[in-house]
């Protein structure tokens, strides 16, 4: 499948590739928890983040200042983590992922009092994070959300519901978005820190194609102090938007993940397996679509590794390459891990082989953090304003 560190050598410094290789060392003990989710998933993801914090991985996420490895959080170390911890499964990538977007929005506008609180246990692993956008109503149109928040005599008043939400009822804090200012549209929106144990706020959990700690959140009334506002008053949609910019890169880097797991176990079989006298691996049927999928992996890889370093080496904004580099991959993925169940033949979609798992696991990647067709818009948008560059 080739290594991580020879398609992308001139992006990556020596430390992203040693993450990259500590991530894929964590999966004798990240495998046996895939399977554990498949009947207790909130046991499992709990175990799969103490892993990934016994590891120091999630001392990735977050400042140096608050516990971090570095001044400021790497995209390329994260999108190292991600494609080699999605190796091992869709869980644990869940797991690392939501530490990062559930805390990013403290890291990039967050009092030092919100950081201080939080960021260094998210880096321990001892405070899992949350991040509530979506809503029955609102999906893709974040813009649309109701979720309201008021002004009280403490502090702030918040009442709505919150659906699709990762971490649901095991989050110790979520970074959730409400509108202040409802007759605004997206410019009324104000992110808040709210805590997982708030008064008021109650978790229905979500089953789920293949597992993954997801429920719906309601606020009652929840009362939350004047400390609990993120940043900015009406600027969390921007704020969001510019957690996405880091955040989808990564989500790409774990589509890279699933897809070469799932081209090695394709490789594998394909030699093994025999029929009409000889391996599978000698029909050119088979050869092409194994050499078309080698090829969309590491282009996919390439996206994802360019966007990160762009966001490292300082420009401000990566909104067009990230959403490139994210719908590529997923979309990429989801053909790459087809393939492999299809080079499986029957044995592929038996319950609890590799690829069956990667099957299901790999599809909400293009739903989550933007939908493709989203995605294909914000392309369409950026090349149609700034020229294919
Ligand atoms: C596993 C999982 C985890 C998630 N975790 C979180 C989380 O932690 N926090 C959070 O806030 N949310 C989370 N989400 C929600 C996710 O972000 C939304 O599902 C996503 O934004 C899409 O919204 P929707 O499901 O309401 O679909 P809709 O917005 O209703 O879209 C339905 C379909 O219509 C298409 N569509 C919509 N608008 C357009 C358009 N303008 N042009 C073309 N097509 C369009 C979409 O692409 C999609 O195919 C999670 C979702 C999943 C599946």
């Amino acid at each position: 499948v080739g290594g991580l560190d020879a398609t992308v050598e001139p992006l990556l410094e020596h430390r992203h590739a040693v993450l990259y290789e500590a991530s894929r060392s964590l999966h004798k003990v990240l495998e046996p928890l895939e399977r554990r989710a498949e009947q207790d998933v909130r046991g499992a993801a709990k175990s799969a983040l103490r892993a990934l914090a016994q590891a120091e991985l999630l001392r990735q996420v977050v400042p140096k200042a608050n516990g971090g490895a570095l001044e400021r959080p790497e995209v390329r170390a994260l999108v190292a983590i991600r494609d080699g911890v999605a190796q091992a499964g869709g869980l644990a990538d869940a797991m690392f992922a939501l530490q990062g977007l559930g805390s990013l929005p403290l890291t990039l506008a967050g009092s030092d009092e919100q950081r201080k609180a939080w960021l260094p246990r998210v880096a321990k692993g001892t405070a899992i994070a949350g991040f509530a956008m979506t809503e029955p109503d609102a999906g893709s149109d974040a813009a649309a959300i109701t979720t309201r928040a008021t002004r009280t005599l403490q502090g702030w008043e918040l009442s709505g519901t919150k659906t699709f939400i990762s971490n649901a009822g095991l989050a110790d804090f979520y970074t959730l978005f409400a509108k202040t200012d409802p007759g605004a549209g997206g410019k009324g929106i104000t992110a808040f820190l709210v805590p997982g144990d708030a008064r008021g706020l109650s978790v229905e959990p979500l089953q789920t194609l293949a597992p993954h700690p997801l429920g719906t959140l309601r606020l009652q009334k929840v009362q939350l102090g004047r400390d609990a506002m993120v940043g900015v008053e009406k600027e969390g949609l921007k704020l969001a938007l510019r957690t996405l910019d880091v955040m989808r890169p990564t989500v790409a880097a774990a589509a890279c993940g699933l897809a070469a797991r799932g081209l090695e176990e394709a490789l594998k079989r394909a030699r093994a397996r025999r029929q009409f006298g000889r391996p599978i691996a000698e029909y050119q049927g088979l050869r092409w679509r194994l050499a078309d999928a080698a090829t969309e992996l590491q282009a996919a890889r390439l996206l994802v590794h360019r966007a990160a370093w762009l966001k490292d080496l300082g420009q401000e904004r990566i909104t067009l390459e990230s959403a490139q580099a994210k719908l590529f991959a997923t979309e990429a993925a989801q053909r790459i891990v087809d393939l492999a169940l299809q080079v499986h033949g029957g044995t592929g979609v038996l319950a609890g082989t590799i690829v069956e798992r990667l099957y299901r696991e790999v599809r909400a990647l293009r739903i989550y953090e933007g939908t493709s067709e989203i995605l294909r818009d914000v392309v369409a948008r950026g090349v149609l304003e700034d020229g294919a560059r």
